[in-house]
Formats: C-alpha cells, sequence, structure tokens
C-alpha cells in the first residue's frame, strides 16, 4: 500500500500569481450586493463617484470609457475606436504582452511596425527617437506601448516615450496598456501626455475580473471621429448617448461596488505609500532570487536594475529544469499559485506576482515555498534566499 496520499488544502491559499491578484475580503463584501437598476439614483451616485475615483487614479481630467470585458475589450476599444484599416501603428517590443496587442491589430487590418528589443534589456529610447525622426511623412498614427510588461518583470517608461515624441515633433499618439500597473506603480495620463490609458480590474484594483476601462484624451476623441474600423458595441459614440456615458447594454453593477471599495483602499492607504509598499516587497523578491542564483540557480529574468518591475517579477529557470516542475509543486503540495511563464517563455521562467492586496508575510510565506518546491524538485540554488528578503524588510522596517 503506498503511504503518500494527497495533500487535502486547508488554510488559505497564498495567490501569487500577477493576475488576477488577491481580493481583499471587503471587496468580497462589496460585490456582493443585491441586483440594483443601474438607472437608480442611488447607484447613479456609486457609479458617479466611481468615475470620478478611477480618474484620480489614472491622474487624469479625460473622459474614461468603461467595459464588461477583460483587459483584452479595452485593447480592442482602443483600437476599433481610433483607426481605418491600413493605419500604421509602432508597437513597442516589452514581451507577450505587447506582441498580443500588436496581433490583435494586425487582425483589424492594421500595419504594424515593431521597435524590436531585448526581452532581458527592454527598447532602446534613441532607436526609439530614430524610428520616429525616420517617419517625416508622419505615417505612424500611434505608439503602442505597455507599463508593465507581466510577462517578463519589466516596467517601460511612459515618460521617455513621451520625450522621445516631444524631441522628434512627431504627432502620433500615445496608447498605453496600464493593466498591471494602474494602483501598484506610477501612472499620471495627463502629465505623460497619453491618449488612451488601457486598464483592467483584476491586477492592481483587486477586484474580480469583468471589467476594463480607457481613458481617452481629446487628442484621441478626435481621431475617433475619423477611424473607420467596424464597431458597434465598444462605440464610443454610441456610448456617449447613454446616461452613464458607457455600456451599450446592462452596467455591471456588483464591480461598481467592488471598485468604490478598491479605490477607498487605495486612498486611504494613499497612492504613494501604495507605490512604497510595492517597491519595498518587490526589493525583498529581487534579494531574495539573487542570493539564489549562486550555485547555479535561478536569476532574475531581468537584466536591466533601472527597469525592474515593482509589481511582478520573472525567474528564469536554470538550463535543464522546467518552471513548471515549481509551479506543479507550489500548488500541490504547498497550496501556493505562482504565475509561468507566457508565450516563448513557456517553463522557461516562472513568475512571482507582488501588487495588489500584498503584505511582508504574505510575500515572505510565498518565498519560502518556492525555495521549499526547489529543494523538493532538485533545482539547484544557494539556500537561504528568504534570509536575504528578511534582512531587507526588517532593515525597511527599522529605518521607517
Ligand atoms: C493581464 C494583462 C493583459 C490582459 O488582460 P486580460 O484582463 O487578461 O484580458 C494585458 N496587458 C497586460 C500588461 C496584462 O498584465
Amino acid at each position: 500500500m503506498s503511504t503518500t496520499t494527497a495533500r487535502t488544502p486547508r488554510g488559505r491559499q497564498f495567490f501569487a500569481n500577477p493576475g488576477p491578484t488577491n481580493i481583499p475580503d471587503s471587496i468580497l463584501k462589496a460585490v456582493a450586493h443585491v441586483s440594483i437598476d443601474f438607472n437608480d439614483p442611488a447607484f447613479l451616485t456609486v457609479y458617479d463617484g466611481v468615475v470620478a475615483g478611477l480618474k484620480r487614479i489614472l491622474k487624469t481630467q479625460h473622459e474614461i470609457f468603461l467595459y464588461t470585458g477583460s483587459g483584452h475589450a479595452a485593447w480592442e476599444a482602443a483600437l476599433v475606436n481610433l483607426f481605418s484599416a491600413g493605419d500604421a501603428l509602432l508597437v513597442i517590443e516589452t514581451g507577450h504582452f505587447s506582441e498580443s496587442w500588436g496581433k490583435m491589430a494586425q487582425d483589424f487590418g492594421l500595419e504594424i511596425r515593431t521597435l524590436a528589443a531585448d526581452w532581458r534589456r527592454g527598447a532602446d529610447f534613441a532607436a526609439l527617437r530614430a524610428m520616429l525622426a525616420a517617419d517625416s511623412a508622419h505615417a505612424i498614427k500611434a505608439i503602442c506601448a505597455v507599463q508593465n510588461e507581466t510577462a517578463t518583470g519589466m516596467e517601460l517608461s511612459i515618460a521617455e516615450i513621451r520625450a522621445a515624441l516631444d524631441a522628434t515633433g512627431h504627432p502620433a499618439m500615445l496608447l498605453v496598456d496600464t493593466i498591471s500597473s494602474l494602483g501598484s506603480l506610477d501612472f499620471r495620463m495627463d502629465d505623460w501626455g497619453v491618449d488612451v490609458a488601457v486598464g483592467g480590474s483584476q491586477k492592481g484594483l483587486m477586484l474580480p475580473t469583468g471589467l476594463s476601462f480607457t481613458g481617452v484624451s481629446p487628442k484621441a476623441m478626435a481621431a475617433h471621429k475619423t477611424s473607420r474600423l467596424p464597431k458597434s458595441y465598444l462605440n464610443w459614440t454610441n456610448m456617449l448617448t447613454r446616461r452613464h456615458k458607457s455600456f451599450i447594454g446592462t452596467v455591471p453593477t456588483s464591480l461598481f461596488y467592488g471598485l468604490q471599495e478598491s479605490i477607498r483602499l487605495l486612498e486611504e492607504e494613499g497612492l504613494d505609500q501604495v507605490f512604497a509598499r510595492h517597491a519595498r516587497l518587490a526589493e525583498a523578491v529581487r534579494r531574495c532570487v539573487r542570493h539564489w542564483s549562486g550555485n547555479n540557480g535561478p536569476q532574475l529574468f531581468c537584466l536591466a536594475p533601472d527597469r525592474f518591475s515593482n509589481s511582478v517579477t520573472a525567474v528564469q529557470m536554470p538550463e535543464g529544469h522546467n518552471a513548471e516542475d515549481i509551479r506543479r509543486i507550489a500548488l500541490g503540495t504547498f497550496n501556493v499559485s505562482l504565475g509561468g511563464g507566457l508565450g516563448r517563455l513557456g517553463g522557461k521562467v516562472f513568475r512571482i506576482g507582488h501588487l495588489g492586496d500584498l503584505n511582508e508575510p504574505m510575500i515572505l510565506g510565498t518565498l519560502a515555498t518556492v525555495e521549499a518546491s526547489m529543494r523538493v524538485a532538485g533545482v539547484p540554488h544557494t539556500p537561504g534566499g528568504v534570509n536575504a528578503a528578511i534582512d531587507y524588510l526588517a532593515d525597511q522596517a527599522r529605518a521607517a
């Protein structure tokens, strides 16, 4: 008779995925709202307050359109509302998500020009300037940029992209995916001259999946007026005729009660404190991984320290070891959910999400469990990475 039996999970699952993320109890309670007519004055008050709050989080005064759909719906809304078949877009390559947005644009008959980049080092802004300067005919209608590439754990400076547009006097619109950065990393739609900011509910905003949105500048609204790609449910002009200025059909009211609570939580802590907490936990993760990397252990995937993401860390496995083994053991044996490698990084990296509703014990528990999983899987590493994280977090607490 076998002495090994499958474990029955007890306690909370530690959810260290970079999306969806942990949903705070108060948000879970808020979304458990009875049905309400979306034109009920009580709901309209909540709705208008949420839209105003979302503008504060995006740091914008511009229009916001919301969609019942995941981030992909907002990606699609940005494309179909702005462009006509054959328009050229410049996609800044960051990883799986920049590729996917670009492929979606190709599906709509748009021409994609890519600023190619090494996924471990990130795009070269001098090359971006050169590409914009070379486009003297201004064929490029927009730049698509992913602020936080969730697949690689790297941040792209939106201010640098704005600077490249300004320096070359190029009139292209700037479209930014903030799906895994909003509410975790600083984002300033208006200061950075962003024309369309794409966001989603289930990452830094700590909500269930199913709500996404776009902030839209006046310049983008003007481009919308002449765009000819087919659109109906996602058409901004149609939306503007509605009381909610969004949503052609039923409004997902529960998610608005959740978003009201999410905005309350973020503003109660203070956005700058939220960003500082993300930076602190992210640095603890990186110190831990650097420690493990000795003895031919796993490495930080990102090789450009000034571009480390503070919301997700991708960890590159040593040659000959599969990241899926670590994920399977972490989940099956220890009930910790990690992110896997996406696209061409499948099996090569695992990802630790450290965004949203997260604190020191949750991240230390996750790191300890990854280390235990490496032992179980026989993956080489220098033991004691968690101690490097403890040292850092204790120093930070003492200095505070
Ligand atoms: C998760 C994510 C998406 C996709 O959003 P969905 O809600 O899964 O459709 C797009 N971009 C980035 C950067 C993401 O992290």
